[in-house]
C-alpha cells in the first residue's frame, strides 16, 4: 500500500450513503419475532401502530428488504454533522508502541453528543410525515432525550420526555439542553399518568427507574391524540438507522484499500454496535469476507456474556412487546455504583442472534479499567470520550497490546459513540479514586432470570 493514510479520513457529502442497510435481510437465522404482551403471539403491524409510527413499525417488522432509501429531508439533516470522520489513532498507536493500526469512527460531533441523533432525526421525520402532533419517550441520563428534542424541534414536533427523577434532579445539563430545544421534560414517576401516580403511591419518595419512565411515556403516547412513542435503542428500526455509521466506515476504509481485521463496539441496547457492524456482518453472512467482531459490555450489566437467550419484556412495566434477546431479566438493576452507562437489561434481537450464531463475540470489562482507557485515550487523541464509548476503547487498547506481543499489524476499527462532557460526575469518581467495580454474583443473576416469562 503506497497511499499514505491521513489522520482523518473524511468523506465528501456525496459519498454519504443514500440508503440504510438492513442486515436482517442477509441473516439466514432471522431474529425471533416480537411478541404481543397481551396474546404472546408474534405482533402484527396493526398491533404496533397504536404505539409506534406506521413507517417505523414497518421497518421494525421488515427482515427481507436489504436497502431502504434514506428520505432526502433526513439526508439534509445528516449533512449538518455527517459524514463523520474515521480517524487513524496514530497518537494512541505511538503511545502503546503497537504495530497495530487503530481507527475510530467518532459520532460525538453534534450537540446531542452521541450517535443517537442518527435515529432520532429519522423517527421524528416519519412522525411528521404521518401528520402526528408529537412523540413521547423516556430518558435516563439524557442522551436520547437530548437527541430527540433536537430532531423534534427541526421538524416542529412536540416532544415529551419522561426523565428518570434522580437524573432530572442531579443532572441538570442535558435536561436544560432538551428544554432549550423546546421539549417538555417531566421527572418520572410523575403525577401526570396513571402508572406514575400508582408508583408514587406505592413507593413514596422513589427516585424512579428507566422501566417506570418507559411505562409513563407509552401511556402518554396512547392517551393523547396524535402522539406516538419512540425509543432510542434495542429495536431493529433503530439499528437500521444506525447502519449509516457502518456504511460510512466501510466507504472510508475502502477509499484507502484498508481491510479491517477487527471491529469493536460498546453494547448497551446494541443499536450503535449493530449499526457499525451491519455492512461487515453482511459480508460475512454472504460469504464475501471475514472479520472478528467484538461487542463490549460492562461487567456490572453483562447481558451477552452472562445473560440468557430468551423471550423477555423490553421494559419493567411489561407494556412493550417482548423480544427474544440475551437478557438479564427486565427486573435486573445494575449496582448504583455503576457510572459508565450501558445499563439496559437486554440486547437488540439482531445482535443477540448474530452472537448466538457465532458472528459476534462478547467481552465484559470492569469500570475502573474502562475509565483508565478513557483517560489514556483522552490524553493522546484529544477527545474526552463518553464512558460508554470507553468500553470499546478498553478492548481496542487490549487488542493493540496483544499485537505488540505477537508483532501483528492488525487493522483495528472501533466505534467512538460520543463525548463525555456531561459525564464529569463519573470522571470525578474515577479521579478521586472512589470508583468501585461491582460485579453481580451468579446468584443475583439467577434470581433475576428466574423471573423471566415462561414462553
Ligand atoms: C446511548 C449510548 C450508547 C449505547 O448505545 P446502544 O446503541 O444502546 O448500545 C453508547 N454510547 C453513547 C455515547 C450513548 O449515548
Amino acid at each position: 500500500m503506497s497511499m499514505e493514510i491521513p489522520y482523518k479520513i473524511y468523506l465528501e457529502e456525496k459519498e454519504m450513503p443514500a440508503q440504510w442497510y438492513n442486515v436482517r435481510a442477509d441473516m439466514k437465522n432471522k431474529p425471533a419475532p416480537l411478541l404481543n404482551p397481551g396474546t404472546m403471539k408474534p405482533i402484527t403491524l396493526d398491533e404496533l401502530t397504536p404505539v409506534f409510527c406506521e413507517e417505523l413499525a414497518r421497518q421494525e417488522l421488515d427482515d427481507t428488504t436489504p436497502y431502504i432509501d434514506i428520505p432526502e429531508e433526513i439526508r439534509n439533516f445528516y449533512k449538518m454533522y455527517r459524514p463523520s470522520p474515521l480517524t487513524r489513532a496514530y497518537c494512541l498507536e505511538k503511545a502503546l508502541d503497537t504495530p497495530a493500526h487503530i481507527y475510530y469512527k467518532f459520532e460525538g460531533n453534534n450537540t446531542s453528543g452521541s450517535h443517537k441523533l442518527n435515529s432520532a432525526i429519522a423517527q421524528a421525520y416519519y412522525a411528521k410525515q404521518e401528520g402526528l402532533k408529537g412523540v413521547t419517550t423516556e430518558t435516563g441520563a439524557g442522551q436520547w432525550g437530548t437527541a430527540l428534542s433536537m430532531a423534534c424541534s427541526y421538524f416542529d414536533l412536540d416532544c415529551q420526555v419522561y426523565m428518570v427523577k434522580v437524573s432530572y434532579e442531579q443532572k441538570p445539563f442535558r435536561r436544560e439542553v432538551m428544554r432549550t430545544y423546546g421539549a417538555k421534560v417531566t421527572p418520572s414517576p410523575s403525577m401526570d399518568t396513571n402508572v406514575g401516580r400508582k408508583i408514587n403511591e406505592e413507593f413514596p419518595g422513589t427516585t424512579g427507574s428507566l422501566g417506570c419512565a418507559i411505562s409513563e411515556a407509552v401511556e402518554a403516547a396512547t392517551t393523547q391524540d396524535g402522539y406516538r412513542y419512540v425509543l432510542g435503542s434495542v429495536l431493529s428500526q433503530v439499528l437500521l438507522h444506525q447502519s449509516i455509521i457502518g456504511l460510512e466506515t466501510k466507504t472510508a476504509l475502502d477509499k484507502y484499500g484498508i481491510k479491517a481485521d477487527m471491529i469493536i463496539g460498546c453494547a448497551g441496547g446494541g443499536s450503535n454496535l449493530g449499526g457499525l457492524i451491519s455492512p461487515f456482518a453482511g459480508e460475512i453472512l454472504r460469504g464475501e469476507a471475514d472479520y472478528q467482531i467484538i461487542a463490549v459490555e460492562p461487567a456490572s450489566c453483562p447481558s451477552l456474556t452472562r445473560g440468557s437467550y430468551r423471550y423477555d419484556f423490553c421494559d419493567t412495566g411489561k407494556v412493550c412487546p417482548l423480544a427474544k434477546m440475551y437478557t438479564l431479566g427486565s427486573g435486573f438493576i445494575p449496582s448504583a455504583n455503576h457510572a459508565g452507562g450501558l445499563r439496559y437489561h437486554g440486547m437488540s434481537s439482531v445482535v443477540s442472534q448474530l452472537y448466538e450464531d457465532g458472528y459476534v463475540e462478547a467481552r465484559s470489562v470492569g469500570q475502573t479499567d474502562v475509565f483508565q482507557a478513557a483517560q489514556q485515550f483522552a490524553k493522546v487523541e484529544g477527545i474526552l470520550p463518553a464512558p460508554e464509548s470507553s468500553h470499546a476503547i478498553r478492548v481496542a487498547i487490549d487488542e493493540a497490546l496483544k499485537c505488540k506481543q505477537t508483532g501483528e499489524a492488525k487493522n483495528i476499527v472501533f466505534g467512538l459513540t460520543g463525548t463525555g462532557y456531561f459525564d464529569m460526575v463519573a470522571y470525578q469518581k474515577f479521579n478521586d479514586g472512589d470508583m468501585t467495580d461491582y460485579i453481580p454474583t451468579d446468584a443475583e443473576i439467577e434470581s433475576s432470570l428466574a423471573k423471566l416469562p415462561t414462553i
